[in-house]
């Protein structure tokens, strides 16, 4: 089913969690940036067309600004992705860099969403970027959107950023091969759900843990990120993102992941 939803896709967004993008020590893990710009610069020779949705501003700020780390005030906090914000996109740069594609940066809030003229604005930027061969990489603007400090919400903004572009396919990236049955961290036996068609239906069979370390949203925001998009008949795919040249393997078919589908 993955391979297939990979291979009918034209235009893909593609989600990136800040616990996917940081190593071990808390900074943005550069070989992953490369070896996805590297599976990226194929799909995209192979036709396809591409935009990324990129957390990871904070988590980039702490390593640049590491006294900062227990500043909880919020001004602090977004003055650390402003930091950050740069960091970030210097490194999705100088990973792209390397197989001559330009990226651009878009920071949204959900403002910028509920305003028809903005939207219509944004929209036709996305589409001259991607027709132009340039990657569009998306980030809230965490400047002015307290609540996305708060309560995270990049799941559902990589969703309407999709649904904005009229996407054809959605993968996010996390730090676990999909949906489960129960948290897979705090429950080994946890059992991962293949394909998903109710989206309503498999909330009232699973249980819902709590989010990792930089994440903030969990699952929960999965699901209503691939609830948005089904709406607007965008498929999504929640897949690992640690795992060696995911992308690749999931195009491939040897790396599972949980495929929601459209009706
Ligand atoms: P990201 O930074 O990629 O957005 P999050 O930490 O916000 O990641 O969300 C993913 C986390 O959600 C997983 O690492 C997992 O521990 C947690 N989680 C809780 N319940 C579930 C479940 N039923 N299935 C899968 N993951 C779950």
């Amino acid at each position: 089913m993955i391979p297939d939803l990979i291979a009918n896709a034209r235009k893909i967004v593609f989600k990136f969690g800040s616990n996917t993008l940081a190593d071990k020590e808390g900074k943005i893990n550069h070989d992953f940036l490369t070896e996805f710009a590297d599976q990226a610069a194929a799909l995209i020779k192979s036709g396809k067309q591409i935009a990324v949705v990129s957390s990871g501003a904070q988590v980039a700020g702490l390593s640049t600004m590491g006294t900062w780390a227990r500043k909880r005030d919020i001004h602090y906090r977004q003055a650390l992705c402003a930091v950050g914000q740069v960091e970030l996109m210097g490194a999705w740069r100088r990973a792209f860099e390397k197989y001559s594609l330009h990226i651009a940066q878009i920071l949204l809030t959900q403002d910028d969403f509920g305003d028809p003229i903005r939207t219509l604005n944004m929209r036709n930027t996305i589409f001259t970027l991607v027709d132009e061969g340039i990657i569009p990489i998306i980030n809230e603007n965490d400047t002015v959107a307290v609540e996305e400090i708060k309560i995270g919400d990049n799941d559902n903004l990589a969703a309407q950023s999709a649904i904005l572009w009229s996407a054809d396919l959605l993968i996010l990236f996390s730090d676990i091969d999909g949906l489960y049955n129960k948290n897979p961290k705090e429950f080994p036996d946890a059992e991962l759900v293949g394909e998903v068609r109710d989206i309503d239906e498999v909330r009232k069979n699973i249980s819902i843990g709590s989010a990792n370390n930089f994440g903030t949203g969990g699952i929960t925001t999965k699901l209503e990120a691939a609830q948005r998009a089904a709406f607007y008949g965008i498929p999504t795919i929640l897949a690992h993102g640690g795992r060696p040249r995911c992308l690749e393997a999931l195009v491939s078919g040897k790396q599972q992941g949980t495929a929601f589908l459209a009706n």
